[in-house]
């Protein structure tokens, strides 16, 4: 759970907003914050994860510093959801290692990297990593299909059984019941929200980001990253038909459905991770909080080594670079897979478990 200074602190300035109510126009905090008289700890932490940080609040507040009141609600939630993160999932030493941000992600990816390389080395030699291989399987002449099959799925189910269990976890905590959990006008208000990001368009104008100006970037690079994370996993999920159900193993023409549907994903993340990193380099640091900025940034730039090696591969998959490319890629995947629980990607759980509930006492307002 969160600390007592920091409940207290979240509570205090909740009191304040329910009093002044200005930024009830801005996004689903407000009206979910004037349902309530009180705050505990779990209303906190709802709330935080309702909050997309446009910092719209912040700019437009009379209370913020320097005045005594010193209201800063997207810090005080983005410290908020750090915890949530830490507190809803599991082992608890890898989520704290994690949270030391780029240098732990740094660590992860270089280990994991490495571990792939040199399982390559053991199975097949330095020379398969430095010639060149083509035509159909010729990925798995690298890495042997069971070798790079097995440890992706232990590792992809592991990351989704640990969301899950935290997802449902901070849905008990913050008052739910399962039959709530499938409520269908929810859970269609929730998803339309979460796939227009309509909260990151603050009261219409766009966040106040990286300044108090007024922008729709932040949006635009958003829906970037997302559909591009999706046109990704769209890729691989084509690709692992075309070879158990079709028999036709990678690699595939540059014109097949993976190919095409990789590239673009590939692209669209590179753009949205590079802009966003630009972003929060030059965002104002006052209302933003270490730790969270921290796992930020050590996520978009795991994302951004992950797509760029797919890239790469690609373009010399027909070269004797492929080998090693290969290796650098798994090993890039398998860390982005691993943090995916502990770290930035956790906030798309919580804020759609969080719009759920938003959208469910709306409607019973
Ligand atoms: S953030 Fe400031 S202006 Fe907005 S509701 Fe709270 S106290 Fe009022
Ligand atoms: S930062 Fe934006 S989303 Fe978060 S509470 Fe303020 S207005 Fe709402």
């Amino acid at each position: 759970m969160p600390s007592a200074e920091l409940v207290q602190e979240a509570a205090r300035q909740m009191v304040i907003c329910n009093a002044c109510r200005y930024c009830e126009g801005y996004c689903a905090v407000f009206p979910a914050m004037e349902l309530r008289r009180a705050f505990s700890a779990q209303d906190l932490s709802y709330l935080a994860n309702l909050c997309f940080d446009c910092r719209d609040c912040y700019y437009a507040c009379q209370y913020a510093p320097p005045h005594e009141f010193a209201v800063n609600v997207p810090r005080v939630f983005a410290e908020l959801r750090a915890d949530t993160y830490r507190d809803y999932s599991w082992p608890r030493l890898l989520a704290g290692l994690y949270r030391r941000g780029g240098l732990a992600g740094g660590v992860i990816s270089a280990v994991s990297v490495a571990a792939v390389l040199l399982l390559v080395l053991v199975l097949g030699g330095p020379g398969v990593l430095l010639s060149a291989h083509v035509g159909q399987a010729a990925f798995y002449r690298v890495v042997p299909y069971a070798a790079m099959v097995l440890p992706a799925l232990a590792i992809a189910l592991f990351g989704l059984a640990v969301l899950l269990a935290g997802a449902i976890r901070f849905w008990r905590d913050t008052g739910g019941s399962l039959r709530e959990m499938l409520d269908g006008r929810a859970l269609l208000r929730a998803t339309a929200d979460a796939f227009t990001l309509r909260y990151l368009a603050g009261g219409g104008a766009g966040c106040n980001y990286p300044d108090e100006g007024f922008s729709q970037s932040r949006r635009w690079l958003h829906h970037l990253v997302f559909y591009g994370f999706l046109l990704d996993l769209a890729a691989t999920t084509v690709a692992a038909a075309y070879d158990h159900l079709l028999g036709r193993p990678a690699p595939y023409p540059l014109l097949s459905a993976p190919v095409v549907l990789g590239t673009l994903g590939g692209v669209m993340l590179v753009a949205g991770t590079v802009g966003l990193l630009v972003l929060k380099r030059r965002s104002d640091p006052a209302p933003a909080e270490r730790r969270m900025v921290a796992m930020d940034v050590a996520f978009l730039l795991v994302l951004l080594l992950t797509s760029l090696t797919g890239l790469l591969l690609l373009a010399l998959r027909e070269t004797g670079a492929m080998g090693a490319l290969l290796a650098i890629h798994l090993g890039m995947v398998a860390a982005l897979f691993v943090t995916l629980p502990y770290g930035k990607f956790a906030h798309l759980v919580y804020r759609y478990a969080a719009l759920i509930r938003g959208a469910i006492e709306q409607a019973r307002a």
